[in-house]
């Protein structure tokens, strides 16, 4: 027992040979099998989780190194590797995963634009002799949804698979401000409309401003002037750099619209010793008797203006052989609020200065048809925000809710379901039940024959709603929309 036990320990002058087997480690080497599958970088090197900016083409001009970190980045198609642990050629597959969260595309939002789609067949490939394979580059593409997130699988012929972190699918847009010379009023900052936009992975990106020339009011007239003078300040900015892909957010006084020539018509005893005459000016009582609201006269709105256009006084059974003119002198505009005297919707005529008689003073003036708060102009990157409204300065945060909505309909948002754009909401409508243009009633009934009243104003609930309503997000209706937008074409310069 003893002598079996210490059998090999032997004596100082036996050599303990036993002792010094070591058993052999052996590193235990299976078959050749997939590693792993990542995503490149344009220096080469491999990532695992990634941003995608899908609307940007792979153009240098895009990456900042920082939110656009290489040019692989940029685009819908996804640069892939996967590597095997051996050298060898080797076969394997690869499928793109879109995790359930994703937007879900209607069978008709997917015909109507192949960008909405991404690639879900399973591909196979072949490694090259070094155990590794940089798929081709129109393989695999991811749709154009924001905050769409995607996992990429390899399997090999074992049934091994490995997987990429996580694609995350953003968009990205510059903006250049046009700032009108002198123009005081002009938001700070632009803090509410990235936000907004950055909730649904649209990263604004600010480039510096540029001045262009002042113009205190831009109404029908005015467009093409102002197109000029926006343009000029434009093509030295550097958005030119960022085409198709950047904005022009331009701030006037006010985006006013004028309409000549309204008559409005007063019975009225005239002649020395009469009292002045107060004409206010609105359209003719209606079939119900109701006064429409007053229309204010265009002034106090642009340098040069005239809110006069004539005033004559017909007697009682005469014609207009005997109408006799009224002065401008003797017209004096009247607001109805003396504490906000720009604000005229009266006239004031003195008609001591007539013979007596009894008959009506008929009055031509121009008068303010409505005031805009914005304007995306159509058919390039252009957009206006007013700093003014009814005489008064426009808030910064109504400024920044009128950028939202004006971006909004630049993007495609409340859009009519045609071309490349997601379908129509259930809360969509057109000019035939109010506003111009198309927009979302989001909080009134879908069964209103019109969406313009003032209680519907208060009663709406999205910031694409057709008036300034003090929301600056997008409904419940539009979120899926803002998010499936596919914003790849961009926008040609004006
Ligand atoms: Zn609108
Ligand atoms: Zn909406």
């Amino acid at each position: 027992m003893a002598t079996t036990k210490f059998k090999n320990a032997g004596s100082a002058e036996t050599n303990p040979v036993e002792n010094k087997v070591r058993k052999e480690i052996r590193v235990k080497v299976g078959p050749p099998g997939i590693a792993r599958i990542v995503f490149l970088n344009s220096d080469g090197t491999e990532a695992n989780s990634v941003k995608q900016f899908v609307n940007l083409s792979e153009s240098d001009s895009f990456v900042d190194g920082k939110i656009v970190p290489n040019v692989y980045r940029a685009g819908n198609k996804i640069r892939l590797k996967v590597f095997f642990n051996k050298p060898g050629t080797y076969s394997f597959t690869v499928k793109c995963e879109p995790l359930d969260s994703n937007a879900q595309y209607t069978a008709g939002e997917l015909a109507r634009n192949p960008r909405f789609a991404y690639q879900k067949e399973q591909k196979s490939y072949t490694t090259g002799s070094d155990g590794s394979l940089a798929l081709p580059l129109d393989d695999f593409f991811v749709g154009a949804a924001g905050n769409d997130k995607y996992v990429f699988r390899a399997t090999d012929t074992r049934g091994v698979t490995v997987s990429t972190g996580i694609l995350e699918v953003h968009r990205l847009i510059y903006y250049v401000e046009l700032k009108m010379h002198s123009l005081t009023s002009c938001a700070s900052s632009l803090a509410l409309v990235e936000q907004v936009y950055a909730k649904h992975q649209i990263k604004l990106v600010k480039l510096p401003a540029v001045e262009m020339a002042y113009m205190p009011n831009i109404g029908y007239d005015d467009t093409e002037t102002f197109e000029t003078n926006a343009r000029s300040a434009y093509s030295k900015s550097l958005a030119v750099e960022k085409q198709p892909h950047a904005v022009a957010i331009a701030y006037t006084g006010h985006l006013a619209v004028k309409q000549k020539n309204f008559r409005v018509r007063k019975s009225a005893a005239v002649g020395p010793g009469s009292a002045p005459v107060l004409i206010t000016i609105a359209a003719e009582p209606d079939a119900s008797g109701s006064i429409p609201e007053p229309y204010f006269l265009w002034h106090g709105l642009e340098p040069g203006e005239r809110w006069f256009v004539s005033a004559r006084f017909i007697k009682a059974g005469g014609s207009t052989v005997d109408a006799i003119s009224i002065p401008v002198e003797k017209c004096t505009p009247l607001a109805s609020n003396s504490a906000i005297p720009q604000q005229p919707n009266a006239v004031r005529i003195d008609v001591s200065a007539l013979p007596l008689a009894i008959g009506k003073i008929y009055l031509v003036v121009n008068i303010v048809d409505r005031m805009r708060g914005g304007i995306s102009f159509s058919g390039g990157n252009l957009i206006c925000v007013c700093t003014k409204a009814w005489w008064s300065p426009f808030a910064p945060k109504t400024q920044n809710e009128v950028i939202i909505h004006e971006l909004g309909h630049k993007m495609g948002m409340a859009a009519n379901g045609s071309g490349k754009l997601p379908d129509k909401t259930v809360s969509w409508y057109d000019d035939a039940k109010g506003h111009r243009g198309n927009h979302c009633f989001y909080g009134l009934s879908a069964t209103q024959a019109r969406y313009d009243s003032d209680a519907d104003l208060d009663g709406s609930k999205c910031v694409m709603y057709g008036a300034t309503n003090d929301r600056s997000d997008f409904c419940l209706n539009c979120v899926p929309a803002v998010q499936k937008v596919d914003l790849s074409d961009g926008w040609d310069p004006f």
